[in-house]
């Protein structure tokens, strides 16, 4: 198989991952496996099938290309970056006097019930959120509501 950095479907793939969980996949050895089959084949039916001469080996190269990939910049590595970068969006966000550094809504525009449309309710509550990457952070819960029916539609409904 080719180098992984090699390839740019491969590299895309990587970088979301990075940029997704951090580098905390390179400690378990399973998981690292897991993000090899993901960024070679970026699909759960192609992953399933997959069958490679030495697992083992093509493991071993992808944590060692990925490892590299962290350090390309010498001052900064990929995922400290992002990491900085969300780190200074969210202290942003704070000081405009709004908690967004995620925001948990409903993707709903109509009422279950009787298909009118919701309206957001005001600018939410601010929820903490513990991300094993990000650290704690402040993010909003905000939610919608029919005026007719009283429904209220909340994020994952
Ligand atoms: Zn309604």
């Amino acid at each position: 198989m080719e180098g992984y950095l090699n390839n740019q479907i491969f590299l895309g793939r990587l970088v979301f991952v990075l940029q997704a969980l951090g580098e905390y996949f390179l400690l378990v050895p399973h998981f690292c496996g897991v993000m090899r089959r993901y960024i070679v084949h970026g699909d759960i039916n192609n992953g399933e099938i997959e069958q490679v001469d030495d697992k083992a080996v093509e493991e071993g190269k992808f944590y060692c290309e990925t490892r590299g990939l962290l350090y390309l910049d010498r001052e900064q590595s990929l995922v400290e970056g992002f990491k900085k970068t969300f780190h200074q969006f969210h202290e942003f966000t704070l000081s405009c006097g709004s908690a967004i550094g995620t925001i948990l809504i409903s993707k709903r525009t109509a009422c279950h019930r009787c298909g009118g449309k919701l309206l957001v309710e005001g600018n939410g509550n601010v929820v903490v959120f513990y991300h094993i990457y990000f650290g704690s952070y402040l993010g909003s819960r905000v939610k919608k509501s029919c005026r007719k029916c009283k429904v209220y539609e909340h994020y994952g409904g």
